[in-house]
């Protein structure tokens, strides 16, 4: 294994390092102080050719100019809050500033995304972790609790990719978080995502309304885009006529996973490169997103980036949970000690 790092850009007179950790065999996983950010994520095809397979900068500014989470560790709530009100312990909470439409996303404006962690690194003969940690403030966007944080980049000789998400808070509150990254496993990031096979072990799946808030319905999958069981073009969500692909141009939803023990939780494959990603998480849902939209984030390549040129699979807690009971659960309670971790077998 091994391990090196190099500057990445300053902010706020901090200086931004990318933190570099490479397997024997080649795969590689670049992350980044600000956001606690995955930048970089490189594995071979079939005929051994390595390339990166996430969407990511290689400079501060350009993260600084998008704000599509790309790579990011995303909390302190991952997914949309109904209102951004909540009520724990019998205390009404309003969180503020809303920052998507009536609702908040992503635990709100400037949140994990975009704070500078501190990192330790942690270097094995198999493995090699980075641990970011942050401590998010009582009150920070509405959430109670002093909240400290730490997520956990691991590589191994086996070529998993691990994240660890650890937390306490000194006051009962909310924590859901994930990691955002942007998958195209043909590493060519002109080129959609269409021709990726999707399954996930999930006979449900969350119903959204037109501005992406669950409604709390979870739907069968069975004769719909939506039935992922077996491996599925995602070009099928594209293709889709339902009215929960139309109103996202693809997929923005939740499944909420089976849990099968012989199952892995989703598998996401590019047969072309012969590149696929197995996940198995802790969290009781996989939010897939197909990049539906961008705003101005900066090009990959010297072209704009489009609509559909990488898929996020995000493994948390359903989204909205607080605000129905059959979501699981994301209250963590005062100086209780949180832990989830979500394995990506690289193949
Ligand atoms: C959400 C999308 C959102 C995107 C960027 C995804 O996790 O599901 O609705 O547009 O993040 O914020």
């Amino acid at each position: 294994m091994k391990y090196w790092r190099q500057e990445f850009g300053t902010i706020n007179g901090q200086t931004v390092w990318q933190h570099w950790l490479e397997n024997s065999q080649g795969y590689q996983l670049a992350v980044i102080d600000y956001g606690a950010t995955i930048t970089n994520l490189v594995m071979p095809d079939k005929a051994g050719q390595f390339k990166n397979v996430v969407i990511g900068y290689d400079n501060l500014a350009d993260y600084l100019k998008q704000e599509a989470y790309f790579g990011a560790t995303v909390g302190r709530v991952a997914g949309r809050i109904g209102k951004g009100a909540f009520t724990l312990d019998g205390h009404d909470y309003q969180l503020l500033p809303l920052n998507n439409g009536e609702n908040t996303n992503h635990g709100g404006p400037n949140s994990f995304e975009s704070q500078v962690w501190q990192a330790s690194v942690e270097e094995q003969a198999d493995a090699i972790s980075v641990t970011f940690k942050l401590t998010s403030p009582d009150g920070a966007n509405g959430f109670p609790g002093n909240l400290s944080v730490a997520t956990t980049y691991t590589l191994n000789e086996k070529n998993e990719w691990l994240v660890d998400y650890q937390a306490t808070s000194d006051q009962t509150t909310l924590f859901n978080p994930t990691c955002h990254v942007y998958l195209n496993l043909t590493g060519d990031f002109d080129q959609l995502v269409d021709g990726h096979q999707l399954q996930i072990d999930s006979d449900r799946f969350g119903e959204i309304q037109p501005d992406g808030l669950p409604t709390g319905q979870l739907l069968p999958v069975d004769q719909t885009v939506f039935d992922l069981r077996q491996p599925r073009a995602i070009a099928d969500a594209f293709a889709s006529q339902e009215t929960q692909n139309k109103l996202v141009n693809g997929y923005d939803h939740p499944f909420l996973l089976n849990k099968n023990a012989d199952r892995n939780d989703a598998v996401l494959t590019e047969p072309t490169s012969g590149r696929s990603l197995t996940i198995n998480t802790e969290g009781n849902a996989i939010v897939i997103y197909t990049a539906n939209g961008f705003g101005s984030e900066p090009n990959l390549t010297d072209k704009a980036i489009q609509p559909h040129e990488a898929v996020a699979i995000e493994a948390q807690m359903m989204p909205d949970a607080i605000h129905h009971a059959d979501f699981g659960n994301v209250i963590l309670k005062a100086n209780e000690q949180y832990h989830r971790q979500t394995c990506y077998k690289l193949n």
